[in-house]
């Protein structure tokens, strides 16, 4: 099939409406012109609304990591520890992270189960600069309880860092309200651009233990704060990532932040109604400190059919769905509704997801799943 008759369902990259597209085949400018200026000033204003903060934002040309990668390395040097705790495969990546620039403990959940949050702070006890969670782990669709981490953060005076990649702007974020000292997304996720940008929020407290050389050259934290001050960056920036960033920020304001999050909750209430009417269960256990993610849906690959058949069945037919992330490799499939997903999309996907299993022989009829997502995701 067509690419472009192909619709991409997966947790990031997402489709990318042609507003968006329209916007980044504007005429380059120069990045060191007052234009430039002007649009890095009005998207990093836009961005403390998404974030909902008054701390400074910045932008970096590199991917969600290259933000996860100047959180860590311009807080930790290397004799500091910071805890990382980890219910999924993002989880790892800030221990890989920390272990580079200092030392990480490790705080390990099995993935798609919730934090014991007294394990958090008995480690934070221990003493730690920094510690770090995923707010939305994308590989396993829980979204993580921020809140009363970074409560535990702050009573224990470590630098709270929150990988927002898959939530800001999909879940609800509160940067300051939950005490979060950096902050990252990604452009990818629920924003709907290309891949290549990295937003980060940073915190006072957090800019002062910046130092000059400290940390990475490219992802220099301190270097692109420096510079975001006076709406530049110390490096050629992906202007037109930037252009495409000024306009996704509109089309957010235009739908409005809280109606937008609305409804990528309500269309992943329809994945997960779906599934239930389809005998499909749901991978991550949650409790009262975590949720189902608003924003990519997990779940377990049923009996009687293979990953290959599942998600390759679907492909055929035009729906492009992920699968697991290493040791959950063929066991989960993920069906992801952010960014500028639809109604429609998700019904397609479902529908599709249907034709397969009725061809596999696991379910005798078509519509129940269809028909339960119908209502869920009815205003
Ligand atoms: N963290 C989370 C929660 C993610 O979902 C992703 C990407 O899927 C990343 C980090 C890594 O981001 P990137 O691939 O943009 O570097």
């Amino acid at each position: 099939m067509d690419i472009e008759d192909t619709l991409l369902m997966i947790p990031g990259p997402v489709r990318v409406p042609q507003r968006v597209l329209r916007a980044m085949s504007k005429p380059m400018i120069s990045h060191r012109s007052s234009d430039f200026e002007k649009i890095y000033e009005e998207c990093r204003s836009r961005l403390r609304e998404l974030f909902e903060t008054e701390n400074e934002a910045v932008i970096l040309s590199g991917s969600g990591t290259a933000g996860m990668e100047a959180a860590v390395g311009g807080i930790i040097g290397k004799d500091d520890k910071i805890i990382t705790v980890t219910n999924g495969k993002f989880g790892e990546r800030f221990t890989e992270l920390g272990n580079r620039y200092g030392t990480a403990v490790l705080l390990e959940f099995p993935w798609g189960t919730p934090y014991d949050l007294e394990r958090i702070e008995a480690a934070l006890e221990e003493g730690a600069k920094a510690i770090s969670i995923v707010h939305n782990e994308t590989s396993v669709g829980i979204v993580n309880p921020a809140k009363e981490v970074g409560e535990l953060a702050r009573r224990h005076d470590a630098i709270f860092i929150v990988d927002g990649i898959s939530s800001v702007g999909g879940n609800e974020f509160l940067t300051d309200e939950w005490g979060i000292d950096i902050a990252i997304t990604g452009s990818q996720k629920c924003l709907a651009l290309p891949p290549g940008l990295a937003m980060v929020t940073v915190s006072k407290r957090a800019a002062e233990m910046l130092e000059d050389g400290k940390g990475g050259y490219y992802t220099d934290l301190k270097a692109h704060l420096d510079k975001a001050k006076k709406n530049q960056t110390p490096y050629t920036p992906a202007v037109s990532l930037f252009f495409a960033l000024q306009e996704a920020l509109i089309m957010a304001e235009e739908e409005g932040l809280a109606e937008r999050r609305a409804r990528m909750a309500r269309l992943a209430k329809g994945v997960r109604e779906a599934a239930s009417a389809l005998d499909i269960d749901l991978f991550p256990q949650v409790n009262e400190h975590s949720a189902y993610s608003n924003t990519v849906t997990a779940m377990k690959t049923p009996e009687g059919i293979t990953d290959g058949q599942l998600r390759g069945g679907m492909r055929e037919r035009g729906v492009v769905v992920s699968g697991g992330q290493s040791a959950l490799k063929g066991k989960i499939f993920r069906i992801g509704t952010m960014g500028a997903c639809t109604e429609a999309d998700v019904l397609r996907t479902i529908q599709t997801l249907e034709l397969v299993l009725l061809k596999e022989g696991l379910i005798s009829s078509l519509g129940a799943g269809v028909e339960a997502a119908s209502r869920a995701m009815e205003r």
